[in-house]
């Protein structure tokens, strides 16, 4: 029985309250925190309505450090489960060691003026929590998240050595919209107007964004367009598993949201830049940020699937083996369960299931940890369990280049 603090009350923040408040014998006690406390109040009605469940709400700008140690000593959690943005996660790291609180999120520290997508800021706190008897846990999202545990799974029982990984993320869904990110637009449109960026024979190889592409027939979605791409799994990947030769990412986009981003690209809207507009201080991509839907707002309009996995190839008994670990997420029915589409869903499931491994006892240790440190298998299970099953399937070929 134990007390968890959310903070962040996006769709990814309203699934794993959702899913916590399910599991009350682990979770017996859950506060929601956000910068918004209207929005809290919303998902808390809500969740009271699908589960009879009570949870409490606060009010909290998770950059104000101090504010956050007051929080957390006044709830007193045993685990901070982050799903604010990755601004937030060096500041609510610092307050989680302040308070003595364990931490887990799912996306890694960004500084604001500068699309980084990497681990070093995160990993320099170490020595602190380990010095401090406490665990953090970084990135039990789906990708990253999900993501690491299917290789790890695949690296402790289908494969004896794993040569080559290709992460498949295809979001099926739909919209109706001409233009609308799936989950919270600036991250988003930093991440895929990134330089693509992929792990070969020990080093980094860089291209421009969204320059390479290959069709690949997803289950349950069909063929779709795949580009590859930088995404942050990649560093914990290279570090953990220095034996993969060749570690990718892909993720399929559409015509349209290629051709809106094209052009919102060469207009300067998604600029990270501070610039000056009417005497004061803009952002460009804040502005498009607040001209474009929330994710939160497109469940109820989202229809199709999600299909994420990993294919892996390798030896297993001495003969060669490709394998495929996959998930199928439905939009429609992560919304009737949650009240958010499957984007939200596919985070915020796995989020729960990090801090449940927690919270049992199952996943534990002193310091700063990446999914891939840890035993696949609990994890594996309670996907099965609680709205993400999986399937293994072997392939005759590996992915084409
Ligand atoms: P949203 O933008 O929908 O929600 C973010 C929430 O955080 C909002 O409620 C926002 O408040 C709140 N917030 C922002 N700043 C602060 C602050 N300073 N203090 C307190 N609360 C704050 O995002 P999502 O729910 O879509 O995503 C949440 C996180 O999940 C992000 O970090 C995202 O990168 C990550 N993610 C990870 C994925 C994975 O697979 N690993 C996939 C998808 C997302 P307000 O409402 O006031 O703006």
């Amino acid at each position: 029985m134990s007390k968890v603090l959310v903070i962040g009350a996006g769709g990814v923040g309203s699934v794993a309250v959702h899913k916590m408040a399910m599991n009350a014998d682990i979770f017996s006690h859950i506060t929601l925190a956000s910068r918004t406390k209207s929005k809290c109040d919303a998902i808390a009605a809500s969740v009271r309505q699908r589960t009879g469940v009570a949870i409490d709400t606060a009010q909290l700008d998770a950059d104000d450090v101090p504010a956050t140690v007051a929080l957390l000593k006044a709830v007193r959690p045993a685990l901070v489960v982050n799903l604010a943005l990755p601004y937030q996660d060096l500041n609510i790291m610092d307050a989680c060691l302040e308070a003595g609180v364990n931490y887990l999120d799912t996306a890694n520290y960004e500084p604001r003026e500068e699309a980084k997508f990497e681990y070093s800021w995160q990993w320099a706190y170490q020595d602190r929590f380990r010095d401090a008897g406490l665990m953090a846990l970084l990135g039990s999202g789906f990708d990253p998240g999900v993501t690491s545990v299917f290789a790890t799974y695949t690296r402790k029982h289908l494969l004896d050595r794993i040569d080559t990984l290709d992460i498949l993320d295809c979001n099926g869904g739909d919209t109706g919209l001409p233009f609308a990110t799936n989950f919270n637009p600036e991250i988003n449109l930093r991440e895929v107007t990134a330089p693509s960026r992929h792990w070969e024979n020990g080093q980094w190889i860089e291209g421009p964004a969204l320059s390479h592409k290959q069709v690949f027939d997803f289950d349950q979605v069909g063929p779709k367009n795949m580009y590859l791409m930088y995404h942050e799994e990649l560093e914990s990947l290279a570090k953990f598993y220095p034996e993969i030769r060749r570690i990718r990412f892909w993720m399929t986009f559409g015509d349209s949201y290629l051709k809106h981003l094209e052009v919102l690209e060469n207009t300067g809207m998604t600029r990270i830049e501070p610039m000056m507009f009417q005497g004061r201080e803009i952002i460009p991509i804040e502005f498009l940020k607040a001209l474009l839907p929330e994710p939160a707002s497109l469940g109820p309009i989202t229809r199709g699937k999600t299909n994420i996995g990993t294919i892996a190839t390798g030896e297993k008994g001495g003969k060669a083996r490709t394998v495929y670990v996959n998930n199928v997420c439905d939009h429609e029915e992560a919304y009737a369960e949650t009240g958010n589409q499957a984007v939200s869903y596919t985070t915020g499931v796995p989020a729960m299931i990090g801090a449940a491994l927690m919270l049992t006892g199952q996943w534990t240790g002193a310091g700063v940890f990446n999914m891939e440190q840890l035993d696949p298998d609990p994890f594996m299970d309670m996907l099965n369990r609680h709205g993400l099953p999986w399937k293994v399937r072997d392939l005759d070929a590996p992915l084409a280049f």
